[in-house]
């Protein structure tokens, strides 16, 4: 952000400030989904107070019904503005965002299609808005004729204390402030107000939070030659002080983290200050406390935080009394004043994309940001998106390669095994012959054994064995999941929940029935089967409560427990060297998403869980449970083959178009009525098809019932714009946007580079 803090008001030039004849005009964004900024004139009483990033009310519309808004420029104008309308009141005493910040919320509205205003809204916490945790308090200061008065008087001793206090600062001082500096109790203060000898003016009270200091500070490791490369190349990007974005395609194990650690003392010692992004703050605990214990003061943004502690956060950010923020992808927006790095860490994952508006990606918006500031991004990962790495084949990005695990140990086997003549798993089972066989071989051992599973619940499908339909949700398209701790099927996209169904609702037969496995079920079936071990459960259902995951990864850690099967969750940066065994229960519910990536998570979670043991010189190995064991996605994967699985699907993404070969826009539409949903996005898809028939290279897609057709009640269908560059894309939507009337009833979501397609 330059060399201007948040709090500078950087002053309007002298010869500026002299055109008193000019009339000055304000823009202003509201959080709605409008392109260009609302004009209002600046009444000659807010002129000096007004700055760019403040809030403002402001009469809004035909009915000028007061609205709250950004004010995000200033001009000067002599024309004539008698038909502006006047901003009301300033909201803001100093600016939310730095003009570098407003620039970056700019560019995201333009990237992603929303509001500029409704960027806004999103990216200032509520709590930095509403100023949580200060409050209006009394300030009191001596009053105007106060020395003259007192020349002829004589004050009590605990007076006289107080006066001398007051006499050294221009500031209003609070009751507690000046008792602490004129050692005295309030008593007096109140006999000087009695006199008159007081001015009492309210102000905010001042913020407090607990220290961001670390307590203990670990020493850097020596890093390795392989680590020491790619270590030299970031800091070379650091000096260059222009802008260059570094993938970091390193191994599960490869150090990656230490790497970014070193390469942020190197901006720190600078005064300069580092952002991380990670997937999930509490599905990363190992990761911030390794950062907590290499630095001085990091702050960790997690959403636990309550609105105060978020604004306290805030400003010390702001003021650069912090020299790393850790978080997730919100921290993206983390107001250093003078950023120095960004790095992301595990960059392939999903939830660096926000699946509300405004939708960004946070690395594209970290690329940017970067971009604007001259500095590097580093991504790192060891199975990167097609689009990360197209980039950096393309040489737009730089490729930083770490193919050894720190350890010189070697990636661990995978070995695949197909269940498709498994006599266990055909009477109902999960875990088939081999992958018990491993289990209890890797229990005798006194290993520790992970299972991953992604379906949470007991039983994902509950149907009816009569007329064979699965039980849906009442509001959604999807069937309900049998949980069985809580006696209840649930829909998993609204959490609409009932007791057990005991007749179906079709056919009213007694025939309702369980099938297939979730986590719940698996972990009855293992604990039966395991009997002398213990087995835990970690899944978003288990692990609701803030701190659980961290608490849970300790008795696994401490060896209390021995089996640990999970969905994701435990997919993700865990880093036990007794782990000797991984088991993947089911790889086809991940290959059969009905997603053009369905082939890139399967490769990606595989490897991310395979990179979960094999750490130490106990060895470890992997199972992988399938029926399609010839997928190229469990092929490669198998083979910890990145590139052979980047070239094959590359190539296959190549022939059908598809990103990262083009660039696509979803546009969601919704409504309670089906036949006025599908009549909107029919027409918006033949309007789209009518401006673009004469581009061969775009291709209008739909419209057509959205893979989730109806979800809390709204009835969904998509259509999507694919063109060669994002700016063609852009250009084709306002085109035709601008011109499509969306009717009462229907509301209308833009996804830019989706990568969800439900
Ligand atoms: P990655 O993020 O690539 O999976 P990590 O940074 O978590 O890898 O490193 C894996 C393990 O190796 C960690 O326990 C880490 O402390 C250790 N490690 C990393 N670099 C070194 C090094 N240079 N010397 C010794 N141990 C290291
Ligand atoms: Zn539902």
């Amino acid at each position: 952000m330059g060399n201007q803090g948040l709090f500078d008001f950087a002053d309007l030039p002298e010869w500026e400030q002299a055109a008193q004849d000019d009339v000055q005009v304000a823009d202003v964004v509201f959080n709605l989904p409008l392109e260009k900024p609302y004009s209002y004139s600046v009444s000659d009483n807010l002129r000096d107070i007004l700055r760019p990033g403040m809030r403002v009310r402001a009469p809004l519309g035909r009915s000028n019904r007061h609205v709250t808004g950004y004010c995000v420029g200033i001009r000067q104008t002599s024309h004539a503005t008698g038909r502006l309308k006047a901003i009301l009141e300033v909201l803001d005493p100093s600016p939310l965002l730095s003009t570098e910040m407003l620039q970056l919320t700019e560019w995201i509205a333009k990237r992603y299609l929303c509001g500029w205003g409704q960027v806004l809204e999103s990216v200032v916490p509520a709590g930095v808005r509403r100023r949580s945790g200060t409050r209006m308090i009394l300030g009191f200061l001596l009053a105007a004729d106060a020395e003259q008065r007192l020349s002829n008087m004589r004050l009590p001793p605990g007076q006289q204390s107080v006066v001398d206090v007051l006499r050294g600062t221009t500031a209003p001082m609070s009751v507690p402030d000046i008792c602490e500096h004129a050692g005295c109790g309030p008593g007096p203060i109140n006999g000087l107000r009695k006199k008159n000898l007081l001015e009492v003016v309210r102000v905010r009270s001042e913020l407090e939070g607990e220290t961001l200091k670390s307590t203990t500070s670990e020493p850097d490791l020596q890093i390795n030659l392989q680590q020491q490369a790619c270590l030299t190349a970031i800091h070379k990007a650091i000096e260059a002080q222009q802008h260059q974005t570094i993938l970091l395609h390193g191994v599960t194990g490869s150090g990656k983290t230490e790497v970014y650690i070193q390469a942020i003392r190197e901006i720190v010692r600078y005064g300069r200050q580092a952002i991380v992004l990670v997937p999930e703050i509490s599905l990363t605990p190992q990761t911030i406390r390794r950062f907590g214990s290499r630095f001085q003061s990091v702050a960790v943004l997690h959403s636990h935080m309550s609105d105060s502690e978020r604004h306290w956060q805030w400003q010390q950010i702001a003021q650069g009394n912090v020299e790393v923020i850790v978080g997730a992808r919100s921290a993206v927006f983390a107001p250093a004043p003078h950023l120095g790095l960004i790095v992301i860490d595990e960059e392939h994952e999903p939830t660096f994309k926000q699946e509300s508006i405004p939708r960004y990606h946070a690395r594209e918006v970290a690329r940017e940001r970067c971009r604007m500031e001259n500095i590097p991004l580093v991504l790192g990962s060891a199975t990167p998106t097609l689009e990360s790495w197209l980039r950096s084949q393309r040489q737009h990005d730089q490729l930083l390669s770490m193919p050894d695990r720190v350890s010189g140990l070697p990636l661990p086997p995978v070995v695949v095994v197909d269940i498709r003549n498994d006599p266990i798993i055909a009477r109902g089972a999960s875990v088939g012959r081999a992958l018990q066989q491993a289990i209890r071989r890797a229990l005798t051992d006194g290993g520790q054994v992970i299972l991953f599973l992604n379906l949470r619940g007991y039983s994902p499908t509950v149907w009816c064995r009569k007329c064979g339909s699965g039980i849906k949700c009442p509001d959604c398209d999807l069937t309900l999941t049998w949980h069985r701790d809580r006696q209840s099927a649930i829909c998993h996209g609204c959490d609409y929940s009932v007791p057990a169904p005991e007749e179906c609702p079709s056919c009213q037969n007694p025939s309702v029935r369980y099938f297939g496995t979730g986590t719940q079920k698996l972990e009855e079936e293992v604990a039966a089967a395991f009997g002398e071990a213990t087995v835990m459960r970690m899944d978003s259902d288990s692990m609701k409560k803030h701190g659980s995951h961290d608490a849970a990864l300790e008795r696994f850690r401490s060896g209390e427990v021995q089996i640990l099967l999970g969905t994701q969750m435990i997919a993700k940066g865990l880093d036990f060297p007794n782990v000797t065994l991984v088991g993947v229960i089911d790889a086809d519910s991940m290959l059969n998403q009905p997603d053009m990536r369905a082939a890139e998570r399967t490769f990606q979670l595989i490897s991310q869980v395979a990179g979960r043991t094999g750490r130490s010189d106990r060895g470890g190995r992997v199972i992988v449970q399938t029926s399609c064991p010839e997928d190229t996605s469990i092929t490669f994967a198998a083979k910890h083959d990145y590139l052979g699985f980047a070239r094959h699907e590359l190539k296959e993404r190549h022939e059908l178009s598809a990103p990262p070969f083009s660039c696509v826009t979803r546009v969601i539409f919704r409504g309670l009525q089906e036949s006025q949903v599908s009549t909107t996005a029919c027409e918006a898809a033949r309007q789209l098809r009518k401006a673009t028939h004469e581009d061969p290279h775009v291709r209008i897609l739909g419209a057509a019932p959205a893979p989730i057709a109806r979800l809390r009640a709204y009835f969904r269908y998509h259509l999507q714009i694919a063109a060669p560059t994002e700016e063609r894309v852009r250009e084709i939507w306002l085109t035709v946007a601008s011109l499509f009337q969306l009717p009462d009833g229907v509301e209308m979501a833009v996804d830019v580079d989706p990568i969800n397609s439900r």
